[in-house]
């Protein structure tokens, strides 16, 4: 696929069929933020609420992701967050790997754009599509890697934390990481 500008990209997916999500969807929720944002999360696909709202973690886990990222001085106007696939799977189930192979392209024409100095995987899906297909999240994440001078970093899934509040721990030494980073690079 071309790289299209953020507007065009936009309406394409605004109009996506390519696969079968599009059937059952409410809203496409294309991802939002600072254009010009040195980090962007990524999670798996919206939920319910994000599914009504068009926006990208507005349900509980993203109050959560919005006090993660305040906790370590961070506000979300200066972040960009964005899912691995654009349209709700129903009930949440987990995105197919044919939906998300669909779908990639339009993230990675959305990082392209924005082009992040960091990328953060918000839970599994996320990071074994962006990362490695075997990636393990308890195992493997809070370690940097990085990719044609983007640094890549994989955490716990807020949803999974709310599920789990043990994780959230973890989640935030990753989070203290990822914005030691972003001093860094200012
Ligand atoms: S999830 Fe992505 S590929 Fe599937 S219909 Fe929505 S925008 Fe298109």
């Amino acid at each position: 696929m071309a790289l299209l500008p953020l507007k065009e990209l936009y309406l394409e997916c605004l109009h996506c069929t390519k696969c079968d999500l599009s059937k059952t969807k409410t809203n496409m929720v294309f991802g939002e933020g600072n254009l010009k944002a040195k980090v962007m999360f990524v999670g798996e696909g919206p939920g319910r609420d994000e599914d009504l709202q068009g926006r990208p973690f507005v349900g509980r886990a993203g109050q959560l992701l919005n006090k993660m990222l305040e906790e370590v001085g961070l506000k979300r106007e200066e972040v960009y967050i964005a899912n691995i696939v654009k349209c709700r799977p129903p009930n949440n189930r987990v995105p197919l790997q044919s939906e998300i192979d669909a779908c990639l392209p339009y993230l990675r024409n959305q990082v392209a754009i924005i082009a992040p100095k960091i990328i953060v995987c918000l839970g599994a899906t996320a990071a074994k599509a962006i990362i490695d297909k075997n990636f393990k999240i308890t195992a493997m994440r809070g370690q940097w890697l990085e990719r044609k001078g983007v640094k890549i970093i994989a955490t716990y899934h807020p949803a999974a934390i709310l599920r789990d509040p043990e994780k959230l721990e973890p989640a935030m030494e990753d989070f203290k990481k990822i914005k030691e980073e972003l001093d860094k690079l200012s």
